[in-house]
């Protein structure tokens, strides 16, 4: 089966990570993600992940960076994770779809919550650029 992308985003702001925990489905609630969602057919990676930002915490985002590697998801998906910051005036995220609460976690709190597996090597690579390896 054809490979189908999740795009998750790093967003900083400074040298903070937002960690989004998630409301549903009932298997996943209460654990901490990157936010993002599922690509388009047709759809950018990279136009998938400010849209997403949009709906999910109603943001202007842009993209600065992929994050190198993918990381499988329950098939066909896979997820890959790009840095992201939000553009002057965008305002704060709020959980609008998805989430049930938002942290901006400092370097020396990134392990704080508990991340979803597919999620915990790029925010480890997120982690080494932050100095918080
Ligand atoms: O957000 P959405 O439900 O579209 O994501 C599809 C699936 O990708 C989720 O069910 C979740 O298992 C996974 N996912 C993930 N880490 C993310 C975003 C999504 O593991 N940052």
């Amino acid at each position: 089966m054809t490979e189908r992308i999740v795009v998750g985003a790093a967003l900083l702001e400074g040298r903070r990570l937002l960690a989004a925990r998630r409301s549903a489905p009932e298997e996943l609630a209460g654990r901490w993600e990157l936010p993002g969602g599922k690509v388009e057919p047709g759809e950018a990676p990279e136009a998938a992940l400010v849209r997403e930002l949009r709906e999910e915490l109603g943001v202007d985002a842009e993209v600065v960076e992929r994050v190198p590697g993918q990381w499988p998801l329950k098939s066909p998906y896979v997820l890959q994770v790009w840095v992201a910051c939000l553009l002057p005036g965008s305002g704060e995220p709020k959980p609008l779809q998805d989430h049930d609460e938002l942290r901006w976690l400092a370097p020396g709190e990134l392990w704080d919550v508990d991340w979803l597996e597919p999620d915990v090597p790029a925010v480890r690579e997120v982690a080494g650029r932050l100095g918080a390896a």
